[in-house]
């Protein structure tokens, strides 16, 4: 027997509601804030990735699927969905339209990982990104409308982690600090954080072993290193924050597993804390669309993985209306009586009206126990009585209360148009 490959889910049914929930509330999220969907290809340049992300990186390390394809392009299948929206901007000359640029996207991503709980290979990723402007007042505005998505999608005891990493002007101070207190530890980090420190140091504070926590914690601090203008721009953000009425924790370890970000960096995670508990991140990315070879050009970005967001709707018990729930259920005793239901159908269906006909000649009892199973709001029977009257006996099955409707009458009565 075939398996759903390691790390991938089949989507069901039964989990559909949240999945539509989360999509309908981040759109319209986005409708309201400005921003425009843009869909990007499945898989990309493998250099893309490599020049974005950034060798050093776990995503480029590790966690990429790429490959030849049959006329030997290296090809990845997209791991986030930043670079590529980049890629577009650059691709489309989206710099000649009034800036900021607003682009969201809901899309599948790719990375090889240790699947566990909200971890997945392919999992989907919901982001939004604002290329073309510093204003720190942008920067704000982005964690409001992170904050606002899991407001807007009931999702309840979040905090928001914010930090700034500086820029190409402070940071390589910070990092030769950083690097010289990793240094003086010696083997008490754990083994990939040795190679952090060859590759790319920053990358220390974000290892996810216990054993380096408290390496973490006891680290230099990138505020006291920040540069006049990467320190304004943090206040700001923070002034602007508080305008909005954004709540939110600096958080000094915070850097981001990509690259590609300056100043700004955020996180969105459960007030509890735990693994795979990130449900959003994002940040300023001003060096990025440069890196890809296009003039330069500032960009801020949040993306949030839609199946953490299911785990916390569910871990919450949310009760969600489904709109597919059956309205009524034809239920029916005799051949005229089928065919009775099977011309109302025709109508309800016509009058809009969600609309389950029995099948399969089974006893009025299974069919009625049938309609319960699905969840339909109401049974409408027809039997010789009915038949004769032109009329349903219609059962409200919540509380089983009955009454007579003619036939006519039943989209009506249903809500029908
Ligand atoms: P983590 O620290 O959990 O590995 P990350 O820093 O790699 O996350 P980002 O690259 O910032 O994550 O991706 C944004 C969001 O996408 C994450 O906050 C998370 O909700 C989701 N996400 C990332 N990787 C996965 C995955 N393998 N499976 C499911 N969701 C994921
Ligand atoms: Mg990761």
């Amino acid at each position: 027997m075939y398996k759903a490959p390691r790390g991938t889910a089949d989507v069901l049914p039964a989990d559909q509601l949240y999945w539509s929930h989360i999509i309908q509330t981040a759109e319209a999220l986005c409708r309201r804030y400005g921003y425009q969907r843009i869909d990007t290809p499945l898989f990309e340049d493998a250099g893309l990735f490599q020049r974005s992300i950034g060798a050093g990186t776990d995503i480029v390390e590790k966690e990429t699927y790429s490959f030849e394809d049959r006329s030997h392009e290296l090809l990845t299948l997209r791991p986030e969905g930043t670079a590529p929206v980049c890629r577009a901007y650059l691709e489309h000359g989206m710099h000649v339209l009034p800036q900021p640029v607003k682009l969201y996207y809901i899309a599948p991503s790719f990375r090889y990982e240790r699947p566990q709980a909200g971890r997945y290979r392919q999992f989907h990723q919901f982001g939004f990104e604002a290329l073309g402007e510093t204003d720190p007042a942008l920067d704000a505005e982005v964690v409001d409308m992170a904050w606002q998505l899991y407001r807007d999608l009931g999702i309840g005891r979040l905090t928001v982690l914010l930090n700034s990493i500086g820029d190409g002007q402070c940071r390589p101070a910070y990092i030769q600090a950083l690097a010289g207190y990793y240094r003086g530890l010696g083997e008490q980090m754990c083994h990939d954080c040795q190679m952090r420190l060859e590759k790319n140091p920053l990358r220390l504070l974000d290892c996810k072993q216990a054993q380096c926590q408290p390496l973490i914690q006891a680290a230099p601090k990138m505020v006291d290193y920040l540069c006049l203008e990467c320190r304004d721009h943090f206040a700001r953000v923070e002034r602007y924050l508080g305008l909005l009425g954004v709540p939110y924790q600096i958080e000094h370890r915070l850097v981001r597993g990509l690259d590609y970000y300056t100043r700004t960096v955020f996180e969105v995670v459960p007030a509890g804390g735990g693994q795979q508990s990130t449900v959003g991140a994002g940040g300023r990315y001003d060096g990025l669309i440069e890196q890809l070879g296009g003039r330069p050009t500032p960009g801020i970005g949040f993306a949030a993985g839609v199946e953490r967001m299911v785990l916390n709707l569910k871990r919450q018990e949310t009760v969600l209306d489904d709109p597919g729930r059956p309205q009524v259920y034809l239920a029916y005793h005799g051949d005229a009586a089928k065919e009775a239901a099977v011309r109302l159908a025709r109508q309800l269906w016509d009058a809009g009206v969600n609309t389950t006909l029995a099948v399969g000649d089974r006893s009025l009892r299974a069919q009625l126990r049938h309609a319960n199973t699905l969840n339909a709001a109401h049974a409408a029977v027809i039997g010789e009585d009915e038949v004769a009257q032109a009329t349903v006996t219609l059962r409200h099955l919540e509380t089983g209360e009955q009454e007579t409707v003619p036939q006519a009458d039943l989209a009506a009565r249903l809500g029908g148009r």
